[in-house]
């Protein structure tokens, strides 16, 4: 069963292969009006979402198939303590396909070792929301006709910012790009993101300061300071407007910059930069949609298709610290790989917490 767990699932091809089609669907929207004709997407949602879902549920209507809306999990049999497993096979009876947000990070990837249909992550906790990613690329490739050899300005929620996570573990296969990773001390890259760097060999340098960054830059992707993910509000309170990008900074930017933004905005691009024609977020989200329906249209048709392994050895034992692992809510086997000596979690990939269960402690 293919599933779209992580944006390494698809490889640089098929990501070329989904632009393409995204491209021609905007083109040619009434040759994909019946492509999904009897098929029905189930948008299944712990966690709130907007644009997500909505964009989810456009695409497949806009592909003549039919849509489940979830949007609100907490008044299903969840709350009577119904695993992942057991919810992902009885959903996989009413639709053929399944786009999930949970707020723990691996829960796609738990829904989708029972599922019988596909599973698109669309968003699991702080980790990973690989089809933001998708409409991310679209909009780099439509705005600036390349990947290679761009600068990326990374801004504001590094930490618990999905999307940056993904964004990262995409634009890093291609040629010359460098990341500029611009966060104060509090929400800065995790581990597990710095590392995946590393082993790309990645060009990429952390700065506090947005300002001077801004000259350099290609793109520049501003974030919202995640609160809901946030164990000390006097944390967030300290943080929350660490950043605003405002027509003044842009003055600084390159022409042919753009900015970009997954929504929602909240501070951290003040609205004078709106009709600066290098800001490009409201465009994303229609990119967003196109994306989504090339990916549902591919995921149907290869659904039989293996999995990426990834060439992942995993390994059972030691026990992950990570509140917001999967493994917190559900009993599940404990899980972890092993790379360069550091242990990583099979589940949300959190490493610096990993411990072998002999370890002690
Ligand atoms: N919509 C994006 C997400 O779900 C970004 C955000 O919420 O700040 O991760």
């Amino acid at each position: 069963m293919r599933h779209l767990l992580d944006i390494t699932d698809l490889s640089v091809e098929e990501i070329e292969e989904l632009t393409r089609m995204a491209e021609d669907i905007a083109e040619h929207p009434q040759k994909y009006a019946e492509s999904c004709r009897g098929k029905k997407l189930i948008t299944l949602f712990f966690e709130p979402s907007t644009r997500t879902r909505m964009s989810f549920e456009a695409a497949m209507w806009e592909l003549g198939g039919s849509v489940i809306s979830c949007t609100d999990m907490s008044t299903s049999s969840v709350i009577k303590g119904e695993t992942l497993a057991d919810t992902m096979r009885v959903v996989a009876n009413y639709a053929d396909i399944v786009a999930m947000r949970h707020p723990y990070e691996g829960a796609a990837y738990v829904a989708s070792l029972k599922s019988p249909v596909p599973v698109i992550n669309a968003g699991d906790g702080g980790h990973c929301h690989p089809t933001q990613t998708l409409a991310d690329l679209l909009t780099v490739h439509r705005e600036l006709g390349t990947f290679d050899g761009l600068t990326v300005g990374l801004c504001g929620d590094l930490k618990y910012g999905r999307t940056v996570h993904s964004l990262i573990n995409a634009m890093l296969r291609y040629k010359d790009v460098k990341f500029v990773l611009i966060a104060p001390e509090e929400l800065k890259l995790p581990e597990y993101e710095l590392d995946a760097l590393k082993r790309a060999g990645a060009a990429y340098e952390e700065v506090r300061d947005l300002e001077s960054a801004i000259p350099s830059l290609d793109v520049l992707y501003m974030t919202r300071v995640q609160r809901e993910r946030f164990d000390d509000a006097a944390v967030y309170e300290r943080v929350k407007d660490c950043y605003v990008l405002t027509k003044e900074k842009l003055s600084a930017a390159k022409q042919k910059m753009i900015v970009m933004h997954p929504l929602p905005r909240v501070n951290e691009i003040s609205s004078d930069v709106d009709d600066d024609p290098r800001a490009a977020y409201f465009r994303q989200t229609m990119n967003g949609k196109l994306m989504r329906m090339a990916l549902i249209l591919k995921l149907l048709k290869e659904k039989d298709g293996a999995q990426p392994a990834g060439g992942k050895a995993w390994f059972v034992g030691g026990r992950c610290t990570n509140r917001k692992c999967i493994t917190r809510l559900e009993k599940l086997p404990p899980l972890y790989t092993e790379e360069n000596g550091v242990k990583k979690c099979a589940y949300c990939e959190a490493h610096e917490n990993v411990r072998d269960k002999n370890e002690g402690k």
